[in-house]
C-alpha cells in the first residue's frame, strides 16, 4: 500500500528544503526525497564554504531567462529581507562582502541546519539516501515509486537542481519528468562557468596563469547590464566589471564566470584590461616625453608579463621605442589592451559551472506558484527551472523564493 502525503518534494536542496520547510509549517504532510547520502552538498560547498546565501539586491535584471520577467513575482513575494530575518532568526552571524553579496560568517554548515530546523519545525518526513523511480499521475494526484515504498500525494514539486557538478549528485531527473508530462525544456547547458582557449592564438597567453586584475568583460554584441531580452530569448548582451583571472586553459575569475552565461559559442568576449584609462590616448601623449620601451610604459598600469604576452599576440615588440612608433601603431595596442577581443573555444563544461542555464521552460509554469499549467498538482522549482542567477547569492534567492511560492500554493 502506498503511503499517503499531500506533498512530495523530489530534492532535499536549497529549493527542496525551503519548499517542504513552508509546505509543512502550513499543515501539509509532506515528505522529501533525496538520492544523496549527505544532505543539501551544494549549499555546503557554496560560497568557498561560506555559503553566499542572498543578494540584497536581487531583481529580474539578474538572472537569465528566455523570461526574464517570469521571474518577478516570486522574488517580490519572498525577499532578501526575508531570508535574512529567517539566517537572523536563527542566530546565524553573518557579513556583507561587497555588491551586496551576503555570507555566513562561520560556515555553510549553518544554513543547512537552519532549512533542516525549518523542516523538522513543520514535522516533514525524510526519505535519504531514496532512489525515486516512475512518477505516475492517478485520479486524485499522483504516484511515486520512490525506495522504501511508494508514495501517494497530490502535489509533487521537483527541485532536483540542474546538471553542474555530476560528482556530488546533479542528474537530470527534472528534465525527464517535465518531458515526460509534455512540458518543453530550454537546452540545458553550463553557466558562471570558466572559459577555455586553445591553439596557436592562445600561446601567448598560456604562461600567464595566476595573473589576476579588474577588468571590464562584456559579450561581442554587448548591450546593457545584461537585462534586456533579445529577439525573445533573453539573452541580451552581459556587460560587467569584475576580477579577471589567467589558468592554465584559458580564463576564469567573477568576469569569467558572469560573461559565460551570455556567452554564445564561436563568439568573441571583448575584454578591457585597463577600463580607467584610455591607452592609446595615453601611449600617444607621452610620446615626446617619455623615452622608454612600450613594453616598459605599459608594465606601469599592467602585470609586466601580461603587457608583453599581450603584445607580442599582436605583433608588437615589447622594446620597441615609444617615441619611433606612428600614432596609428599606438592606437591598435591601445585597442589590444581596451577592447581585447578573444573567442573561447569552449568551457569547462558541467565539471566546473556553479549552474545550469536552460530547464523546464517558463511558459510551461505559473509565475505566482511555479505550477505546471498543464498538469495542476505537479511543480518545478530553483535551478531545473530556466532561471538562472548571476554570480553573487542571486541563484540561492531565486531557490528560496520559488521553493516559498510553491510552498504556499500546493
Ligand atoms: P540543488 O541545491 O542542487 O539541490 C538539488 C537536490 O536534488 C540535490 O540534493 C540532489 O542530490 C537532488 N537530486 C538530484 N537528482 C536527483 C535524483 N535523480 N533523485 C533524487 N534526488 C536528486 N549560489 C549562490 O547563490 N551563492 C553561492 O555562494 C553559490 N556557490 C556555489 C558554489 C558552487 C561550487 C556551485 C556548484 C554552486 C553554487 N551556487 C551558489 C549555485 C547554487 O548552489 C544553486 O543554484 C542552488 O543550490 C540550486 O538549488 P536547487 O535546490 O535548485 O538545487
Amino acid at each position: 500500500m502506498a503511503k499517503q502525503y499531500d506533498v512530495a518534494v523530489i530534492g532535499a536542496g536549497a529549493a527542496g528544503m525551503m519548499c517542504a520547510a513552508v509546505a509543512a509549517q502550513r499543515g501539509k504532510r509532506v515528505v522529501l526525497l533525496d538520492h544523496a547520502t549527505r544532505l543539501a552538498e551544494k549549499i555546503r560547498i557554496s560560497g568557498g564554504g561560506r555559503c553566499n546565501f542572498t543578494n540584497m539586491g536581487a531583481g529580474p535584471a539578474n538572472f537569465v531567462s528566455q523570461n526574464p520577467h517570469f521571474c518577478r513575482s516570486a522574488l517580490s513575494r519572498y525577499t532578501p529581507q526575508d531570508f535574512l530575518a529567517l539566517v537572523k532568526k536563527h542566530r546565524i552571524a553573518w557579513h556583507e562582502k561587497h555588491k551586496g553579496q551576503l555570507f555566513c560568517d562561520d560556515s555553510s554548515e549553518q544554513i543547512i541546519g537552519m532549512l533542516r530546523a525549518e523542516c523538522i519545525a513543520g514535522d516533514v518526513s525524510w526519505r535519504m539516501p531514496c532512489k525515486v523511480g516512475a512518477i505516475e499521475k492517478t485520479g486524485t494526484g499522483f504516484l511515486v515509486q520512490a525506495e522504501g515504498g511508494d508514495i501517494a500525494c497530490t502535489s509533487v514539486v521537483v527541485a532536483t537542481g540542474g546538471l553542474s557538478i555530476p560528482k556530488i549528485g546533479a542528474t537530470d531527473l527534472g528534465y525527464r519528468i517535465a518531458r515526460q508530462f509534455d512540458l518543453q525544456v530550454v537546452e540545458p547547458r553550463p553557466g558562471l562557468v570558466p572559459l577555455t582557449f586553445d591553439g596557436p592564438s592562445w600561446e601567448a597567453f598560456a604562461p600567464l596563469a595566476g595573473i589576476a586584475l579588474e577588468v571590464e568583460v562584456s559579450t561581442g554584441g554587448a548591450g546593457g547590464k545584461g537585462s534586456k531580452g533579445k529577439g525573445g530569448k533573453g539573452k541580451a548582451g552581459g556587460h560587467f566589471r569584475e576580477d579577471l583571472l589567467f589558468t592554465h586553459r584559458g580564463l576564469s575569475g567573477p568576469a569569467i564566470l558572469q560573461i559565460s552565461s551570455y556567452w554564445e559559442p564561436g563568439t568573441p568576449i571583448v575584454l578591457n584590461l585597463l577600463p580607467e584609462l584610455d591607452v592609446a590616448e595615453e601611449l600617444i601623449g607621452a610620446k615626446t616625453t617619455v623615452k622608454k620601451q612600450l613594453g616598459n610604459v605599459l608594465a606601469q598600469w599592467l602585470p609586466a608579463r601580461l603587457a608583453e604576452g599581450l603584445l607580442t599576440a599582436n605583433g608588437f615588440a615589447p622594446d620597441a621605442r615609444l617615441a619611433d612608433m606612428p600614432d596609428a601603431k599606438l592606437r591598435k595596442v591601445g585597442d589590444a589592451i581596451n577592447r581585447w577581443a578573444v573567442t573561447p573555444t569552449g568551457s569547462e563544461g558541467y565539471k566546473k559551472a556553479e549552474v545550469t542555464l536552460g530547464g523546464v521552460d517558463t511558459r510551461e509554469l505559473s509565475q505566482q506558484t511555479m505550477m505546471a499549467n498543464k498538469v495542476p498538482g505537479l511543480y518545478f522549482i530553483g535551478e531545473t527551472v530556466d532561471v538562472t542567477g548571476w554570480l553573487g547569492g542571486y541563484n540561492f534567492q531565486w531557490a528560496w523564493a520559488s521553493g516559498y511560492v510553491a510552498g504556499q500554493s500546493v
